[in-house]
């Protein structure tokens, strides 16, 4: 049975199940308009889910082949999984900012080789034993891949303008971090129990109740430019907590209010994270040695190999920051690179 939430004010979830993982579900927003039912997002591309989904909406009094258009916070395939899917049924318009439609075009046209041959050599870079980085060097073409294929959108959204859905005022805010083209999407209308503050925000992952969403790098085989997503991310928040909307509406867990509040908890969080690692920094650094020494929620000889990459990119957006801040450098001439606090 799909779970379905009615948040007031033509506005619903469906919980669609993400398989074999802690998150358990995305929370899809079903959002009424004038031409029909829009999504904001879809969920993970898997037979259940689907099926979820399509009970979800008849609970909903619709059904998939119903659907006007799908507005995607994000690339990733929790949330864009089952685009296609939907607009294969209804003929639906994909929405999604330019950055994310760019990773997704490059998934689309590169080659899984090339991108195990461009993580090993990011990878050996940070500092990576190479019993770690041989598999990926070992790695050929997969059966399959989730999110290799992931559905081609069809429209931009486009910062700061009101998306087209006709009876709704639904503006668009870049929140990059998470991903370089991650959207919040503002619903500027009264909240439907009047609460206290500015319409409603669909937040995606960038801003959720009781977790702090990954930030790492965005990964990107042909661009060299040094990017700083954790940067990107704070400043983010702080944008999200200035709009001070009524209600958040995220894209896992649940509801909640006060994301003024929320948005402090986690500045202040990345803070005391990023003091951390300076005093780890007193001894240069690889990127590699650092996420060994940081705290994760196990120690590291227990964390997985694919969390062990998370884990090294989320070590590494934390060194961009703090060479940025002035507060950490490179060592020169050091192979693999090491950092060091200043
Ligand atoms: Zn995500
Ligand atoms: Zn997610």
């Amino acid at each position: 049975m799909a779970q379905v939430y009615d948040h007031g004010g033509g506005v619903r979830s469906i919980e669609v199940p993400i398989p074999d993982n802690p998150l358990g579900h995305t929370l899809v927003y079903v959002v009424d308009t004038d031409r029909g039912p829009v999504l904001v997002d879809t969920g993970w591309d898997d037979p259940a889910s689907w099926d979820t989904l399509a009970e979800g909406l008849a609970a909903c009094g619709t059904a998939p082949a119903e659907i006007h258009g799908v507005v995607i916070t994000h690339h990733h395939p929790d949330h864009h999984g089952l685009s296609g899917k939907v607009r294969e049924a209804s003929g639906a318009w994909i929405a999604m900012h330019a950055a994310d439609a760019a990773i997704v075009r490059r998934t689309r046209a590169t080659r899984p080789e090339r991108w195990f041959s461009y993580m090993a050599d990011k990878l050996t870079a940070a500092g990576a034993p190479e019993a770690h980085v041989s598999p990926l060097r070992a790695a050929r073409r997969p059966r399959s891949l989730p999110g290799f294929s992931p559905a081609a959108p069809d429209r931009e959204i486009v910062p700061g303008e009101l998306l087209d859905l006709p009876g709704r005022r639904l503006r668009a805010i870049w929140t990059p971090g998470h991903t370089p083209g991650h959207v919040c999407l503002h619903l500027e209308e009264e909240h439907p129990a009047r609460l206290p503050g500015h319409g409603r925000l669909f937040s995606g992952d960038h801003l959720l109740p009781g977790i702090t969403p990954h930030i790492g790098l965005y990964e990107d085989p042909d661009d060299t430019t040094v990017t700083d997503p954790l940067g990107d991310y704070l400043a983010s928040l702080e944008r999200v907590g200035r709009l001070a909307p009524a209600e958040i509406l995220p894209a896992h867990q649940h509801a909640f209010t006060d994301a003024p509040a929320r948005v402090r908890e986690l500045l202040t969080h990345h803070e005391t994270r990023l003091t951390d690692l300076l005093t780890l920094l007193a001894a240069p650094l690889t990127p590699w040695q650092l996420a060994e020494r940081m705290e994760w929620n196990r120690p590291w000889d227990q964390i997985p190999y694919g969390s062990r990459n998370i884990a090294i990119a989320e070590a590494e957006a934390h060194l961009r920051r703090l060479v940025k801040l002035g507060r950490a450098e490179a060592v020169a001439g050091s192979e693999p690179v090491a950092y060091v606090a200043v």
